[in-house]
Formats: structure tokens, sequence, C-alpha cells
């Protein structure tokens, strides 16, 4: 499609945007009585309004009901998280049986990998990206030590090419063929929080399970953004956030998936609690635990219900609009952006590196740009002027256009404040 920088294109896209009524869903911060552009939906998603309903809902049912809300509030406590598994597996590609509303997604990849990372003599490897998210960087390096390894001895990190910002499959794909058979888990970011980049999740499960690893895939910034088919692609071990892109407000309850050929397995190392227990018998408090068959064996602990209930409040955004929709925007929102940053840089003489794949089929909604000559004072009067996007060092902006309430003229407005920034 062919872009113009101008408000006059930008307002004709928001009205031919078969989302563009979807942004009243949600509440816009505001800053001197202007609807700032936001950009950070990436980092947390922003407040659907029908969230203090879901809310309330439970404040009221508390109230009047007491314990026996369990049972009798609209949504029973008892079974709680089970309204979300339908709408989670849809976003995945799982079946609901396959996922989990629980916990937080450190928490879940330390309870996963438990379960997935279980070196056993020369298979000791775990495959991951250098520069991962510190938590994942943590996770994976206190696990290795937890079976008594140095974490530089069992960590493969593979990182960009010396130059280079993303890092190229070919070198995944190399380096799973290089550790063969020492290798025991994969776990690599599915979109990397940094560049954007979207991993070819598909081709590096087959070359990872081709040489017996288990695989998992941290979705902090895949979920509710890019296609995954976690079920079919034959992934063991999922685990995401859902305040990003769910839009499920602050450390809101987590998720995660585990593939239905893991289910219903006793002897399976996992750390246990009672609400992973099969619950026909959970309340006869038996002695031993016998896992629930499904992903639900992952849990410990009922459901956090009022850390849960925002995001019910989203999961129904998201059930009224459909992947290719939200997908088709989203392409071209970010190319959009793209346009309007490669225009401006060339009318100012700026050198604004993307370091996001410029290939559409390599990303999501976010874009990075590497901002060469200008430093941290150019995104602090951006941030001034009304755009909340996110700074990374040493020299980076993050910005995320998020199909279900970033419109056109949010694109074309933070032009405009890049522009009379630089002046
Ligand atoms: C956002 C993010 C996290 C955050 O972890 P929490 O346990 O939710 O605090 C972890 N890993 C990645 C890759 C992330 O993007």
């Amino acid at each position: 499609m062919t872009f113009e920088y101008s408000q006059e294109f930008a307002k004709k896209q928001d009205q031919l945007d078969p989302l563009n009524s979807f942004r009243d869903k949600f509440h816009i911060p505001k800053m001197n009585g202007e609807e700032v552009v936001y950009l950070t939906g990436n980092s947390l998603g922003l407040q659907p309004k029908n969230v203090a309903t879901y809310i309330n809902q439970e404040l009221e049912d508390w109230k009047n009901l007491g314990v026996e809300g369990h049972f009798h509030a609209k949504r029973p406590w008892m079974p709680y998280h089970e309204f979300f598994s339908e709408s989670l597996a849809k976003l995945v590609g799982a079946s609901p049986t396959e996922v989990v509303a629980m916990g937080s997604l450190t928490n879940n990849l330390h309870l996963l990998m438990v379960s997935f990372y279980r070196p056993a003599g020369k298979r000791n490897k775990i495959i991951c990206e250098a520069k991962a998210f510190p938590s994942d960087q943590y996770a994976l390096a206190s696990q290795a030590r937890f079976h008594g390894f140095e974490a530089s001895d069992v960590i493969v990190e593979i990182a960009p090419r010396a130059g280079e910002h993303i890092i190229r499959k070919e070198a995944i794909l190399a380096k799973i063929e290089e550790v063969g058979d020492e290798l025991a888990l994969l776990m690599i970011g599915g979109v990397n929080y940094y560049t954007g980049q979207v991993h070819d999740m598909k081709t590096i499960t087959a070359a990872a399970k081709k040489v017996g690893a288990f695989v998992g895939w941290d979705l902090a910034h895949a979920m509710g953004n890019v296609e995954v088919n976690l079920h079919d692609w034959d992934i063991d071990f999922a685990a995401w956030c859902t305040y990003k892109y769910l839009n499920a407000g602050p450390g809101a309850t987590a998720g995660l998936f585990v593939h239905k050929k893991h289910h219903g397995d006793a002897n399976m190392p996992r750390f246990e609690g009672w609400w992973g227990h099969e619950k026909e018998s959970r309340f006869k408090m038996p002695d031993k635990f016998v896992p629930m068959n499904s992903a639900e064996a992952w849990q410990l602990s009922n459901a956090p219900v009022f850390a849960m209930a925002p995001q019910r409040a989203s999961l129904d955004i998201f059930d009224e609009t459909t992947f290719e929709q939200r997908r088709e925007k989203a392409v071209k929102l970010s190319g959009y952006l793209e346009f309007v940053l490669d225009e401006i840089a060339k009318k100012n003489n700026a050198n604004f590196e993307i370091i996001t794949p410029r290939n559409w089929e390599e990303r999501g909604s976010q874009l990075s740009v590497f901002l060469h000559g200008q430093g941290r004072e150019l995104f602090d009067k951006l941030m001034a002027a009304g755009v909340i996007a996110d700074w990374r060092e040493p020299n980076v902006i993050r910005m995320a256009p998020v199909p279900l309430y970033n419109s056109f003229e949010d694109v074309y407005r933070f032009g405009q404040k890049l522009e009379s920034t630089l002046k």
C-alpha cells in the first residue's frame, strides 16, 4: 500500500479501518487535556473501559456472598480460571485444556523448567538468545545452578552477527545442529523484546525436536500480537504475561501452555499444589497428588480473582475480533509508522536506524529505532510533548502501534511531535 504523511491520509485510513471503533473501548491517557500518543502497549496495554465492571462484580459478590462466592458468584471463584481457557486457547493455537491462566511469567517459566529442563548425562545444554530479557536470563541461569552446573557450562547463547541487531534463523538452526544430542532444552522469546523480531517458531521448534530436545517459548511479546500455533507446531510448553498486548493490567495473572502429550503423567517432575490436583477428588484432601489431565496440573493455588478479572474484560474484546483483522491492521499501522519515520529522517537529515526487521512477516506491532546522533534528550522532549514510548539503553526507542486502540492519526501526530522536537 502507498502511504502519505498527511493528516488527511491518516484520517481517511482510520475511517476505512474495520477496528476503528475499538479504540473507544479503552481509556486513553491524557496530558495537558490532550490524548497522548500511546506507543507502549508492548509494555503495559491500556485499560479496557469494562475492567471496572468486572472488578466491581467480584467486589459485590464478595460483599454479598462471602465464602459462598466460590459457588454462587456470577463467575464462581472455584472454577474461575476455567473462564479464561477458551479465549486464551484461541490466541495461542491450542485446545482449552492445554492452557491455563495462572501465576506470573517468571514464576511459570520456573515451574515449567522443573518439568522440561531435565539434564541427563551429556544432554544438559540449554539454547537461548544472547541478551534475553533479564528475568529469563536469571531464570535460566538459576535453573542451571539448581542442577549443580555453572550456568556458563550449560547455557549456549545465540547472538546477532557483529554489526547486526537481529538473530538470523540460520544461526539458530546451525547451533541446534552443533549442540545436537547434548541439547536438553531450547527456550527463546518468540518475539524479541528489544528488536521486535518475530522468530520462526515452527521451523526452529522442529529442528530442536529433531535432536531430541524439549522446546519452550516465552510469549511475553508474542501473546495477542503475532500468530502462534503452539499445538500444531508441537511445542512442549510456553508461558506469557498478560499486561503487555493483552491489556490485563500491571502485574496481572499470567498464563502457560503445556502440550497435550504431556498431560496426565503423574511421574513427570513437577512442583505440586492442590489446584493442580484432579478436581473431582481435590476436596477429599487425599495424601497423594493426582495431576489434572490438563495444563491445570501445573497450577499451585486457587485463582487470584482480583488479579484476573481485568484479563476477562480484555479477552472479551479480543473475542470480538479475529486474528486476521488485528494482524492486517498491525501490519498497516507499523508500516505507516516506518514510512513516517523514514520520511522525517530524510527531511531532517537524521539517522534513525530501524533495527526491527523491515520485512513485515518478521515483525509484529513493534518498531525499535536506534537514534544515531540523537540521544535521551530527544526522547525526553518527545515524552514532554505527549508521546509515551519506551527508552532502552544505549540509544533505542521502542514503539508499538497496537491495532486495538492505536489509530493512523496517532502515527501522524507522532510524526508531527517528532518533527517539532527535532527542530
Ligand atoms: C515482560 C517480560 C518479562 C516480565 O516478567 P514478569 O515475570 O512478568 O515480571 C519476562 N520475560 C520477557 C521476555 C518479557 O518480555
